[in-house]
């Protein structure tokens, strides 16, 4: 059983601890001391990393009370070694787990939900509740926790024996026996975990849900505490600053300025629509002009159903079979089409030898080709008898 400092002390650093194994296992080298400050994964919360000795540590586990570091050098048995936390990567969890069991706390209290699942990332910490909440329940919880930040209160950790832990109320995922810990937000939240956290409410910094979500039944909420909301609070500044300089509006008014642009582009893109069919009542007459056993056609940028409307303008006022080609060299799309001709024989020949993807019915075929739009022409012309 290693001893755990971290209980002891979240704040602790660097310690010393005497090297009871060193093994290869299936994670790798593995270290067990008689005592460490390294949290190891567990509880939603990811494990510590750092150095121990000369070695850098990558993960920490944790398997009948005994602690494994997973090292990338082996160390000598039975010598005694430094420890030293990467502390910045350690509060952060600290900052972020303090903050869930706030917010888990306020919405247990209020609506009886419980959290069903935390999970704790390097980006971001996701709370799974077993039952609906809103965007505006989770905004007026949102403010709620944030006020025992203001408040600074003393995050108590403590251990009680199966006797005293019968007297207390608190939340937890699992039946519990034996000893519990309780971490305890005095007037928010009494929770039985085994993580880190902070001392003082003070010290998460902010905390700010990202994202609400149904999620199998209940919700997802998605928080940043500490660090992780402030940075976030400047990404979305930058963006926010962005758009609004490409809109020329201030950002209170960058949602209707969208709606009006997204309602001039609607009506552009049906006028383009109309002018288009227009154009292609004239070039339909130029191109049936042809003296070509069959009707070949290149346009360079066909948008949209463009392609297939416009074959099939041509297909209805000409027995020939008709090609059509939009895009550029190498990615070309296509649209076969003949009134009363099986067009699908000539469309695998195509296809074949251009590299294409396509088909259809009797009638149309599309897809696209890959090749040069001259050599494809020469190829039809020749074959479209096929
Ligand atoms: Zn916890």
């Amino acid at each position: 059983m290693t001893k755990k400092l971290y209980y002891k002390d979240a704040y602790m650093t660097k310690f010393t601890g005497k090297v009871l194994s060193c093994e290869e296992g299936k994670k790798g080298i593995a270290v067990v001391l008689d005592q460490t400050a390294f949290y190891p994964e567990g509880g939603g919360q990811p494990a510590d990393m750092g150095i121990l000795g000369n070695a850098k540590v990558s993960y920490v586990f944790i398997k009948d009370e005994v602690i494994y570091h997973v090292v990338d050098k082996a160390l000598e048995v039975g010598k005694e070694v430094e420890g030293v936390i990467d502390f910045e990567r350690r509060f952060d969890f600290m900052q972020q787990h303090s903050g869930e069991h706030i917010l888990s706390g306020l919405i247990n209290a209020k609506y009886g939900y419980n959290n069903v699942g935390f999970h704790l990332s390097i980006d971001y910490t996701t709370c799974d509740f077993d039952g609906e909440l809103t965007k505006e329940q989770i905004q007026e919880i949102e403010i709620l926790a944030n006020e025992s930040i203001y408040q600074n209160l003393a995050i108590d950790c403590t251990i009680y024996n199966d006797q005293e832990i019968k007297e207390k109320p608190y939340r937890s995922k699992l039946d519990l026996v034996g000893d519990v810990r309780l971490v305890t937000v005095p007037n928010y939240d009494t929770c039985a975990c085994c993580g880190t956290h902070v001392k003082m409410t003070g010290e998460i910094g902010m905390i700010k849900c990202t994202n609400v979500e149904r999620h199998r039944g209940g919700t997802r909420v998605t928080v940043l505490c500490g660090k992780r909301a402030l940075q976030e609070a400047q990404q979305k500044q930058t963006i926010m600053a962005e758009v609004s300089q490409m809109l020329s509006a201030k950002p209170e008014v960058i949602t209707s300025n969208l709606a009006k642009l997204q309602q001039e582009l609607a009506e552009m893109k049906q006028r383009v629509a109309s002018l288009t069919n227009e154009l292609f009542e004239y070039k339909v007459e130029e191109y049936l002009k042809t003296e070509e056993p069959a009707i070949y056609v290149y346009e360079k940028d066909l948008l949209g159903d463009a392609l297939r409307r416009l074959c099939l303008m041509l297909v209805e006022k000409t027995d020939k079979k008709v090609l059509v080609l939009t895009g550029e060299e190498g990615n070309l799309k296509y649209a076969l089409g003949a009134k009363s001709m099986d067009v699908r024989p000539l469309n695998k020949c195509l296809t074949s030898e251009f590299n294409g993807k396509g088909g259809g019915k009797s009638e149309l075929c599309q897809g696209s080709l890959v090749g040069n739009e001259a050599e494809i022409r020469s190829f039809y012309l020749l074959h479209h008898g096929a």
